[in-house]
């Protein structure tokens, strides 16, 4: 008898469907409590697992990568193109954001009762955001090239947070291991190959929990969301139901125009195919909400899926989870905009100009984590003279927004690496993969 292949990105939608009905029917039956103490650990267990590998992987595979590189010069001219693209993605998913919230106008929709309401319900976990970006505001313009140099090696891979400061290591170790002659360096790049292909297969195993790991993610934040009353969940999205279609269309745009538009001009690929490939990374971003601990998946849909060779997808995609950020970028725009007019300012064009440069810089500087852009909007609001206690306005609709963003940034991080692949004629065929 012949079994029966159900493909893994299936698996994973059951994983979240029935994740959300089983945190509905927990809202239902008073059973948050079980939920969080029996279902929201194996969620957590999932993430945690899938960040153990990030700096292992990104590590090993870029200093293979580099390593195999035939000349140093093609680094150089990988590495302009990609920060070039990304900079270029984000500045038009900005753009796209900027478009859809002057057109929607949602904060004019937005009763005064709510603003107050809304203040003041949020005023805590507000002070908290504000103070990280206080932190983040009061550094020097240098600070981030100061913060790419790590001082102790250990000390930058005990964090997955320092992911430029292991990828700048991992470059410099793989140049130098280029200048020297190859029986200096034979065993070392062996050891590392090996290092490479036991993380990967470990990224095998853990995707093989992936159903299980969103069941429990999606079950333990709907309880988390409506906390335990789903008339919550229904009230907060007719107050800020215009605001999340605003910046859910936007999301949409990327998606399913930007995107696709900029892999016909570049590449062959067709976007059913491309689509369907990176759909496990998708999925794992909107569970888990962060491009970092979805980071292993992504590099294993775009070596495996789409066709990316190592050399470039092991520089190309820890980079971009670290610093490109068109859904986060086009939510800040989107967020900081709708605030305004909440709040009865109208933003002329110098601000909103404003917005597009300092959108494009907090999303570069926001961690792939859950919630980093809303961090970053606190620096986006101050730019433009708004008070930064405006996010309480947005907080409660922030962390479904947050799953919908991480998963056109991890989108827009696969696309920029097929685009640089097919220009650099490393971008193996289907023929070739089967
Ligand atoms: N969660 C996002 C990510 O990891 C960042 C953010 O917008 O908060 O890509």
């Amino acid at each position: 008898m012949v079994k029966k292949h159900i493909p893994l990105h299936w698996k994973i939608i059951l994983g979240m469907v029935l994740g959300v009905g089983f945190g509905l029917l927990a809202i239902v039956l008073n059973a948050d409590q079980f939920t969080t103490h029996w279902i929201k650990p194996f969620g957590t267990i999932f993430i945690n697992l899938l960040k153990l590998i990030a700096v292992p992987l990104v590590f090993a595979s870029l200093i293979k990568g580099v390593a195999s590189l035939s000349d140093i010069s093609s680094l150089s001219r990988i590495g302009s193109r990609t920060i070039a693209l990304y900079l270029v993605s984000t500045v038009l998913a900005v753009t796209t954001g900027l478009l859809i919230v002057n057109t929607l106008q949602p904060g004019n929709f937005f009763s005064e009762e709510k603003r107050i309401e809304f203040k003041e319900k949020y005023a805590s976990k507000t002070e908290a955001k504000m103070e990280a970006a206080a932190q983040v505001s009061d550094q020097g313009p240098l600070q981030f090239l100061v913060d790419i140099v790590p001082q102790n090696i250990m000390d930058a891979s005990s964090n997955n947070k320092n992911m430029l400061q292991i990828i700048f290591f991992a470059i410099l170790f793989g140049l130098t291991m280029i200048m020297l002659p190859d029986e200096k360096t034979v065993y070392v790049k062996g050891f590392f190959e090996g290092i490479n292909e036991i993380i990967l297969k470990i990224v095998d195993l853990i995707m093989k929990m992936a159903p299980y790991g969103v069941f429990a993610l999606l079950a333990s934040l709907m309880v988390d969301f409506s906390d335990g009353d789903v008339h919550n969940l229904v009230e907060l999205f007719s107050a800020l139901g215009l605001y999340s279609l605003a910046v859910i269309l936007g999301l949409f745009i990327m998606i399913l125009v930007v995107y696709p538009v900029v892999l016909k001009l570049f590449t062959k690929m067709s976007y059913v195919k491309f689509f369907k490939s990176i759909m496990p990374a998708q999925l794992l971003a909107f569970s888990t909400s962060s491009s970092a601990a979805t980071l292993p998946v992504t590099m294993e849909c775009c070596e495996d899926h789409l066709g990316v060779s190592k050399e470039v997808s092991s520089f190309v995609l820890p980079l971009g989870a670290t610093i490109n950020m068109d859904g986060t970028s086009l939510y800040q725009a989107v967020a900081a905009v709708f605030i305004a007019q909440a709040f009865g300012v109208d933003l002329g064009l110098s601000q909103q100009l404003t917005i597009v440069l300092t959108a494009t810089l907090a999303s570069i500087g926001a961690a792939a984590v859950p919630g980093a852009g809303l961090v970053m909007l606190v620096i986006v609001l101050g730019s433009v003279g708004m008070d930064p206690e405006g996010v309480a306005l947005i907080f409660a609709v922030d962390r479904i927004l947050d799953m919908l963003r991480t998963v056109v940034n991890v989108t827009g991080d696969a696309t920029v690496a097929t685009v640089i692949a097919s220009t650099e004629g490393e971008l193996r065929s289907f023929s070739e993969m089967d």
